[in-house]
């Protein structure tokens, strides 16, 4: 199949390319590099021996979509185009609906002009809002969500669902994702995040780079075994599969699909330090902080629904997540530049 990576130069869409080239199907890339570079193309055509076909395109830009649309006979999109800092959305809450909403709106309208009805599109588990117990479950539907970058998820949900029930020839399968780590076995392409990292793994691997002095825990005091938060860590590399398994489903389903894609065993932040440590043999500095306003202490995924129907379960552990990070860092000290 041939498919359309919008804002597929980025973490998850540079690992989704690879996984779907080797795969066997054909990818199209359309990025304005606003949160990543065009190197990425290169390492892409490195561990894979084939070049993906790129567009510099802003994907609110009708006229640019089209474009790509009319040169390449699109089989499935797949979503990946938005602006994703939490604590920058609550700044910028315009930007955010603006760049998000727009992008979804856009693909949707070229999609319907152009015949292409199937789309698979990153949500994130930040849509189970603050009030669901763990483990997150599909059918629990959307909560009330902490943060403009979690509204832009739950409302780009609820467009996309209503598109679906607009137009039965279409195929929505929303891909509600846990916390990516890692990074391809290669070491050529991993998480390069612009700035100060807003994640942990990234900030815990610019530590041992030594591009930042020490961690900040954020809170020690959460109802959690070690006082710290605990999140689902899932790697990079098992959740570009997931895409491969969803566009081939997106492909032959109809209607609006929604998937956990987790691993469904949490891990705290001291674990996740402890595990670094371990398994790359160096030391991270780290020191307590306050809690970050916004975090829950604790969510995982309910993943059976992904395994039964998709046929996809996570198969990488801690120490593949923590090795392989180090692996591209080490390798990338400053990212791509
Ligand atoms: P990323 O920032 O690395 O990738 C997003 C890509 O989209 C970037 O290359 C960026 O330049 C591009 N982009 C943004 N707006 C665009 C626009 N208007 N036109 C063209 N390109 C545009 O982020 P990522 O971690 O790869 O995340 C991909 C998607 O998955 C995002 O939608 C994100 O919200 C979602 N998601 C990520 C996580 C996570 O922890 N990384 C978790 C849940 C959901
Ligand atoms: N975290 C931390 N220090 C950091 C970044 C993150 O202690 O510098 C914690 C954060 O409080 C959360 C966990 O690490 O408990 C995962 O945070 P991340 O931002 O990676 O994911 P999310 O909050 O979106 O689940």
């Amino acid at each position: 199949m041939k498919i359309l990576l919008a804002g597929g130069a980025g973490y998850i869409g540079s690992h989704t390319a690879v996984e779907l080239i080797r795969a066997g199907h054909d990818v199209v890339i359309a990025d304005n590099y606003d949160n990543s570079c065009p190197e990425v193309i290169n390492r892409i055509e490195k561990i894979t021996g084939i070049r993906p076909v790129e567009y510099e395109v802003d994907v609110k830009n009708k006229s640019g979509v089209k474009k790509i649309f009319d040169e390449n006979l699109i089989d499935v999109v797949i979503h990946f185009a938005g602006l994703k800092a939490v604590g920058e959305s609550v700044q910028l809450p315009l930007k955010y609906y603006r760049n998000n909403i727009d992008t979804t709106l856009t693909l949707l309208e070229v999609m319907e002009e152009s015949g292409c009805n199937n789309i698979v599109f990153s949500s994130s588990a930040t849509v189970y809002g603050e009030d669901a117990p763990a483990p997150y479950r599909e059918e629990f539907g959307r909560g009330k969500c902490s943060n403009p970058y979690g509204w832009t998820k739950n409302m780009m949900e609820q467009i996309l669902e209503d598109a679906a029930k607009a137009n039965p020839e279409l195929s929505v399968v929303l891909l509600r994702y846990f916390n990516p780590i890692g990074a391809d076995a290669t070491g050529l392409i991993g998480e390069d995040p612009q700035g100060v990292p807003n994640n942990l793994m990234p900030y815990v691997s610019q530590v041992a780079v030594g591009r930042r002095e020490k961690l900040t825990i954020f809170g020690d005091d959460y109802p959690t075994d070690d006082g710290t938060c605990r999140r689902d860590y899932l790697h990079v590399t098992d959740l570009a599969i997931g895409h491969v398994k969803a566009v081939e489903y997106a492909d032959r389903e109809k209607g609006t699909n929604i998937f956990n894609l987790g691993t469904g065993n949490p891990y705290s932040v001291l674990e996740i330090v402890n595990a670094f440590q371990e398994a790359n043999d160096i030391k991270i500095k780290y020191e307590f902080g306050p809690r970050r306003e916004g975090d829950l202490p604790e969510f995982w995924a309910n993943a059976d629904k992904a395994k039964e129907i998709l046929g996809w379960e996570a198969k990488r552990g801690i120490v593949d997540m923590c090795r392989d990070t180090w692996n591209w860092q080490k390798n990338n000290p400053n990212g791509y530049r």
